[in-house]
């Protein structure tokens, strides 16, 4: 296969941001994970497991929060639940769909490869983490679960996948504009400072 992945990690405001990215003839894709205060933000892909694994294994997690059931969100869910036995917690709404082995197109497991089936718990309205208590806040629109995490501590907010471009290329037949416009003024009644999207970083 010839798709060409890399690997990038930075910090940001105590954040360490691990950005995997993965092209195929001219397209090219990204995704991030963080980690923050023991929690580990997302998964990212399974097309980047390799890169994805020495990120985890290097810092020190204690707990995995999920934003949404998407492939590229829960790639390596399996394997931060089974070899490094870490909790995942994520919306009960699609807990069962990510125990079983998942449908999605081809060309979304070409670029992201296949998602394994992993085992996660249901996350409630709030969490804590070692030093802060978190807000789960719902914003569903580009996936029926989605979620957005705000550490009340630090003001830092985890938006996943949520936002909207001026000009549109390409909607799953699952995401809803408006549903998504809805979410974004639901965090802006939220007092935070820095954002961290999972695609812009
Ligand atoms: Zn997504």
């Amino acid at each position: 296969m010839l798709l060409k992945k890399s690997f990038k990690e930075k910090t940001i405001n105590s954040v360490q941001m691990g950005k995997g990215t993965v092209a195929f003839q001219g397209v090219k894709l990204n995704v991030h994970c963080f980690v923050v205060d023991g929690v580990l933000i997302d998964t990212g892909a399974k097309s980047l497991e390799k890169e994805f694994k020495s990120f985890f294994k290097y810092h020190d997690i204690d707990q995995v929060v999920i934003t949404h059931y998407h492939e590229d969100h829960t790639g390596c869910a399996s394997f931060v639940h089974k070899e490094l036995q870490l909790p995942i917690y994520m919306n009960d709404i699609m807990l069962d769909y990510c125990k079983k082995k998942p449908d999605y197109p081809l060309y979304r497991k070409l670029f992201w490869g296949k998602r394994s089936p992993f085992h996660a718990e249901p996350i409630g309205t709030t969490f804590s983490s070692r030093h802060a208590t978190w807000d789960v806040i719902e914003t569903p629109g580009h996936a029926i679960d989605h979620l957005s995490f705000l550490n009340r501590e630090t003001g830092q907010l985890f938006t996943g996948d949520l936002y909207c471009q001026e000009r549109i290329k390409v909607v799953l037949r699952e995401e809803s504009i408006p549903t998504i416009i809805e979410s974004l003024k639901k965090v802006l009644t939220y007092d935070f400072e820095d954002v961290f999207c999972c695609h812009a970083g």
